[in-house]
């Protein structure tokens, strides 16, 4: 979960990095009472989960309250990189001398913690460390985390002078503390800065923490926020079931993540033909009673995108046969709701008798199939509208060649041509 900056920063205060009191309020009259309170010039700072918000006019300098308040309600409503600012940030501005960069985070594909510092902060890090490599010293972290010693040796590496580094030793130990007591993935802080005063300053920041370490901290459950949740997820996580949404058009359905991962590969390999893709992760992991099949029917449903399903299920634990019921009662608790057409596959404990219920019930939203290939297959069509012969289905008005033959691309919503 990435954080707010006002977020990070509180986290930051909560292990002693220093920063500047900051409000957070959501009106502009707010934004008022806040500015009077702070005092002098304030800075403010629209709060949206990317970067870049000083150069798309996010935050700004108001030298009084009055001001503060003007440029809340141009700030307020704006939209950042599709982001839309529901809340600023007021802060007191400070008088910048100088601007550093530093983060520490999981550097996935080397397998190890990476910390990152540079004396030239405040411009985008992408650009820097393309343009100017050598101003940024890049220093592996050993699990141990960054001690005096190695706070040192990253400071050296950037270029610090004596005193700097001695001011700074300090503010990276403790960001590393933020980055280890909270689970984070990564802790950034850009600009880092000093004051004409010689004060360190954290006035920005940007934290992710580690969703997997959730259980260890009840409290980061307050960080999630109701507005950029995707809705499904929300309930998905509410009913216990793992669903990623993603941006396609067949609904994914099966038991454990490596089948349902390799199920997302089989049905985007064969939506290729049909120009449709994968509309979802969801893991209902074993047993797949009618009631967790009801949940996880009904999620995938919800996305107005889906246009059919694929059920893929290897029966370990489970039996096919519970599963087949599942599906049946599933769809009757579903009533109306389940409209879209479910292809099926069912493999191993108990397949047979699974594969008669499905028969038997004979229900004409479900199509049986034997294989993943041919379930992925079937469903990409259905998704598409076409039948197994390529005819164009009753009641599907959108075909594969209407979204093929166009200029505005293929219609999968990627923006191809
Ligand atoms: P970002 O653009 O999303 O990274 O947002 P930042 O919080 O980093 O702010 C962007 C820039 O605004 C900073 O790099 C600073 O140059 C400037 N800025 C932010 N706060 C202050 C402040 O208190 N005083 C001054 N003078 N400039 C500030
Ligand atoms: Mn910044």
């Amino acid at each position: 979960m990435d954080l707010y900056e006002y977020q990070a920063r509180d986290l930051f205060e909560k292990h002693g990095v220093p920063v500047t009191d900051g409000i957070i309020v959501e009106t502009a009259e707010d934004a008022y009472e806040a500015a009077k309170k702070i005092g002098g010039t304030v800075v403010v700072k629209a709060q949206v989960k990317t970067g870049g918000r000083g150069k798309a006019g996010g935050v700004k300098l108001g030298k009084d309250a009055e001001e503060a308040k003007a440029l809340a309600k141009e700030i307020l409503g704006m939209d950042i990189k599709g982001h839309t600012v529901r809340r600023v940030l007021i802060v007191p501005a400070v008088d910048i001398k100088e601007e550093y960069y530093f983060s520490v985070l999981m550097d996935r594909s080397n397998r190890r913690l990476l910390s990152m510092c540079s004396k030239e902060g405040g411009m985008e890090i992408e650009v820097l460390a393309k343009e100017r490599p050598e101003a940024l010293a890049q220093v592996p972290v050993a699990s141990s985390g960054i001690d005096a010693e190695v706070a040192n040796k990253i400071l050296i590496e950037a270029g610090f002078d004596n005193s700097d580094k001695e001011k700074l030793q300090p503010v990276l130990q403790k960001l590393w503390d933020v980055y280890r007591k909270e689970d984070a993935t990564l802790v950034e802080v850009n600009p880092l800065i000093q004051t004409s005063d010689g004060q360190m300053l954290a006035i920005d920041g940007k934290v992710t923490l580690d969703d997997n370490a959730r259980f260890r901290h009840p409290e980061h459950g307050e960080l999630v926020d109701p507005y950029t949740e995707d809705p499904l997820e929300a309930k998905a996580k509410a009913k216990g079931l793992n669903y990623v949404k993603l941006d396609g058009e067949v609904g994914i359905i099966g038991n454990g993540a490596g089948l349902v991962m390799s199920t997302l590969d089989v049905v985007a390999y064969a939506g290729e033909e049909y120009q449709v893709k994968p509309a979802n992760f969801l893991d209902i992991g074993g047993g797949a009673s009618a009631q967790v099949m009801a949940d996880g029917l009904s999620i995938v449903l919800g996305d107005e995108q889906v246009k059919s399903v694929f059920v893929n299920i290897f029966g370990g634990i489970t039996a096919c046969d519970e599963v087949a019921n599942g599906v049946l009662e599933a769809l009757k608790m579903l009533g109306d709701k389940a409209t879209k057409p479910l292809v099926v596959r069912l493999d191993g404990n108990a397949v047979e008798q699974g594969r008669t219920i499905l028969e038997q019930a004979n229900n004409p939203l479900v199509t049986m199939v034997e294989t993943m290939d041919d379930g992925a297959a079937e469903a990409a069509r259905r998704a598409a509208g076409v039948d197994a012969e390529g005819r164009e289905q009753l009641g599907v008005t959108e075909t594969k060649a209407d979204r093929g033959s166009s200029d505005e691309g293929c219609g999968c919503g990627c923006g191809c041509k």
